[in-house]
């Protein structure tokens, strides 16, 4: 072979490899683009019911499965069918005397929670095994309330989000988890727990004046978690310039600071105009704004690592629309990166 064939075959061999790669990059971007959230649920949340009248019934999670379904978004959705032994992993957080208790007086109640926390954790899995980037749990009933009363506390009975906290810690080692709670009530299971840690930062807007009446913005943490527990009190009425003001002005500073690991979201909707529990006028759009924040410092801090568990939220199409916003941006926020 002549030099001169020897060199353009070799050109040719250069650029028909370079388009390969360009072509191969590109249908490895669009696979990516299509899916980067999976939605967690089961059908075995139907079933608990407090009684008829109740605002936390399954008509919540119905709503939420509708208008996913009318969004086409219903194509993240994955059936919770992990096999684990959850009893282990709520035992991290509950006492035994509240569990046998809730299993005694309340069984349809604590197997809901119970499939919730199994959900959860199926959900930390999926996203540290890197087989999405981030994960959404439709469960019911919520769990920022649970203490260990034996009984439910504010519709909870086990607080999901604390233990899939302590299950990412123990079983995959990280060890700085920011929990975000934008439910309209404060979380004070989730501030009990966590408030001598200062591997817990635990983050939350809500009324002090509604249930359960805690949650005032001198209660900072104790001990080696004093700093890590940050309450910011918003008045009836508050909107989306206002909670937006907070969570760029504190969480985003206080985050960059602590540096997560791990993001969770305490994601209820209660939070939203026109919920009959709450006197908030969030905006569904309001709630992707806050969703593009939390999704920011993950992307900066945690390769995008956001569990986010469904907490209140009464307005049955109103937490629909809004879960479904939230969704949104979880799924198509800078996929690219
Ligand atoms: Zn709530």
């Amino acid at each position: 072979m002549s030099r001169r064939v020897f060199l353009l075959v070799s050109l040719f061999i250069l650029i028909t490899s370079f388009i390969k790669i360009k072509w191969f990059n590109k249908l490895l971007a669009n696979i990516i683009k299509k899916n980067q959230t999976q939605i967690l649920t089961h059908k075995a949340f139907f079933n608990h019911l407090f009684s008829k009248e109740h605002p936390e019934s399954p008509d919540r999670l119905i709503s939420i499965l509708n208008i996913l379904r009318k969004k086409k978004l219903d194509l993240l959705l994955r059936e919770i069918n992990i096999e684990i032994n959850e009893r282990k992993w709520i035992e991290t957080i509950h006492s035994i005397e509240h569990i046998e208790s809730l299993k005694k007086n309340f069984p349809i109640g604590e197997e809901s929670s119970a499939f919730a926390v199994k959900g959860c954790l199926q959900g930390v899995d999926e996203i540290m095994n890197q087989n999405t980037k981030n994960v959404f749990c439709a469960v019911r009933p919520p769990g920022h309330h649970a203490l260990n009363t034996g009984k439910d506390e504010g519709f909870c009975f086990y607080n999901h989000i604390a233990i899939a906290a302590r299950y990412i810690q123990r079983k995959y080692f990280l060890k700085k988890i920011l929990i975000v709670d934008w439910d309209y009530h404060h979380g004070n299971s989730t501030e009990f727990f966590f408030y001598k840690d200062p591997s817990i930062l635990f983050f939350s807007t809500h009324d002090v004046n509604a249930y359960p009446r805690t949650g005032f913005e001198n209660r900072k943490g104790k001990g080696e978690g004093k700093g890590f527990n940050i309450n910011v009190h918003l008045p009836c009425g508050t909107q989306d310039k206002k909670i937006l003001g907070v969570f760029k002005n504190i969480l985003l500073k206080k985050a960059n600071k602590f540096k997560p690991e791990f993001i969770l979201i305490s994601a209820g909707f209660d939070s939203r105009k026109d919920d009959p529990l709450g006197c908030f006028n969030i905006s569904d759009q309001g709630f992707k704004r806050l969703t593009e924040i939390v999704m920011t410092i993950a992307q900066k801090f945690c390769n995008g690592r956001v569990l986010s568990i469904l907490e209140g939220g009464y307005n049955i199409e109103g937490n629909a629309l809004a879960a479904c916003a939230h969704i949104d941006i979880l799924n198509n926020f800078n996929k690219n990166i």
